[in-house]
């Protein structure tokens, strides 16, 4: 048998009763004949804890500092479960990111990994021991200074030294048991999905489903490592996210026909804003100018919608959704803009949400969008703007409707169970 990396979320390993358990069951995979290496996350809310102590004593606090700091989150969850495995039998060692080979860019808080070279990793697998590598965190190939690869990190670790290590699967765990139709804490009929494509994944995660990092999705995806997400809490099969031709093979005929194929399932973000700029002069280069002032200002800017002109006045509007973190940036930048541009006010909404149904059988099944906005009227969710794109329909809508609206498309598209399936074991997700 092969090499399983195993990746540990935060709740799995919330304190010591879960570290041992966690060691349970690496030791039960190793006992199976595997070669197990395991990324592990800091303890629970180990992260947020850090950060808040940094800011007690810093108000913006200088990133690199950050980084180090951040890595000790996942330096102690390594160690302490190397432990509880000695304390099995078994021989562990723990490495940080550097010491296992991630090796990253500069880019401090959000660094990218450029190159794993697991020489040490191989090492321990060679003598026969469990390798456990902290999550989430590298070292910067031009400075040596130490970096993290931004927040949920250690699902990209896993699938890094996955694919270096030509592992035959890199097994995510979290609290819930897998990848459901909708987030199960808001729609309880959701559905575990058995298997999903790279692609849907990466539409899921990027519409706001807190299933995987999203840069882990698009390394698997490159490399085609299947990632098999479930849950330390149970032994049930989870979600297996596999090549689009994989998905399809393993359907049945029956599956084939059924409706549910179309869409994947629903998800929700309730992390964004929108920006109107009201009254833009509609002549060319406007909307250049708004949109360069923006990436200028470091602003990831999500949909946009730019309104036809009023033939009377000349004048359009431009609304795009952003972060809510980012909206204080977006509008400084846009307010130095007013007398350039010359467009009217700004207004500022963050009492939104975005709704996405994804699934590729959408691209060729006519009235999607159509079934998808009248169960949204019908649910009484007015829409404020819609995006697509070849496997997701989008809309925003008022934070206050986010949940009827996710639970009327999913009703819609027919993808609850009569039985209750998603249990979330230890309350975070992660
Ligand atoms: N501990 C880090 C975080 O909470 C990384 C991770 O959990 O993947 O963001
Ligand atoms: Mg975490």
């Amino acid at each position: 048998m092969g090499i399983v990396v195993q990746k540990y979320g935060g709740s799995s390993v919330a304190d010591a009763a879960g570290v041992k358990r966690v060691a349970q069951r690496i030791v039960n995979a190793k006992k199976q004949g595997h070669k197990v290496v395991v990324v592990v996350s800091a303890m629970g809310d180990t992260t947020d804890d850090l950060i808040e102590l940094a800011n007690e004593v810093s108000p913006l606090p200088p990133a690199r500092e950050l980084d180090m700091l951040l890595t000790a989150g996942e330096r102690i969850s390594m160690a302490v479960l190397a432990m509880a495995i000695q304390n099995l039998g078994h021989e562990a060692r723990s490495f940080t990111g550097s010491q296992a080979g991630v090796i990253t860019d500069a880019e401090h808080g959000r660094a990218k990994i450029i190159d794993v070279t697991p020489g040490r990793i191989e090492t321990a697998l060679g003598e026969d021991a469990i390798a456990i590598v902290a999550g989430f965190q590298g070292v910067s190939q031009t400075t040596k200074d130490i970096t993290t690869l931004g927040r949920g990190g250690s699902d990209t670790t896993a699938v890094a030294l996955a694919v270096a290590l030509r592992a035959d699967v890199c097994e995510i765990y979290s609290d819930v048991d897998g990848i459901f139709t909708a987030d199960p804490r808001i729609e309880p009929r959701a559905r575990k999905v058995p298997r999903i494509s790279y692609e849907e994944t990466l539409e899921m995660a990027a519409q706001g489903a807190k299933i995987l990092h999203l840069r882990c999705v698009e390394y698997a995806r490159r490399y085609d490592m299947p990632i098999h997400v479930r849950s330390s809490f149970s032994e049930k099969e989870g979600t297996w996210v596999v090549r689009a031709e994989d998905v399809t093979a393993s359907n049945t005929n029956e599956d084939r026909t059924m409706e549910a194929a179309i869409i994947t399932g629903v998800a929700h973000d309730r992390s964004q804003a929108k920006i109107t700029v009201v009254g833009v002069p509609d002549k060319p280069g406007e909307a250049a100018a708004i949109f360069r002032a923006l990436a200028e200002a470091q602003v990831n800017i999500d949909m946009i919608v730019q309104n036809v002109s009023a033939a009377a006045t000349g004048l359009t509007d431009i609304s795009f959704t952003l972060p809510r973190g980012e909206g204080q940036t977006a509008m400084t930048a846009l307010a130095r803009l007013q007398a350039d541009v010359g467009y009217d006010r700004l207004q500022y909404d963050d009492s939104v949400g975005k709704v996405s149904i994804v699934g590729a059988g959408m691209s060729s099944a006519p009235g999607i969008s159509a079934r998808f906005f009248e169960s949204l009227s019908d649910a009484g969710v007015n829409i404020e703007m819609i995006s697509t794109s070849e496997i997701r329909v989008s809309v925003v809508v008022s934070e206050t409707q986010v949940q009827d609206a996710v639970n009327a498309a999913h009703a819609a598209f027919a993808l609850g169970t009569d039985e209750i399936e998603a249990v979330v074991y230890g309350g975070t997700g992660r």
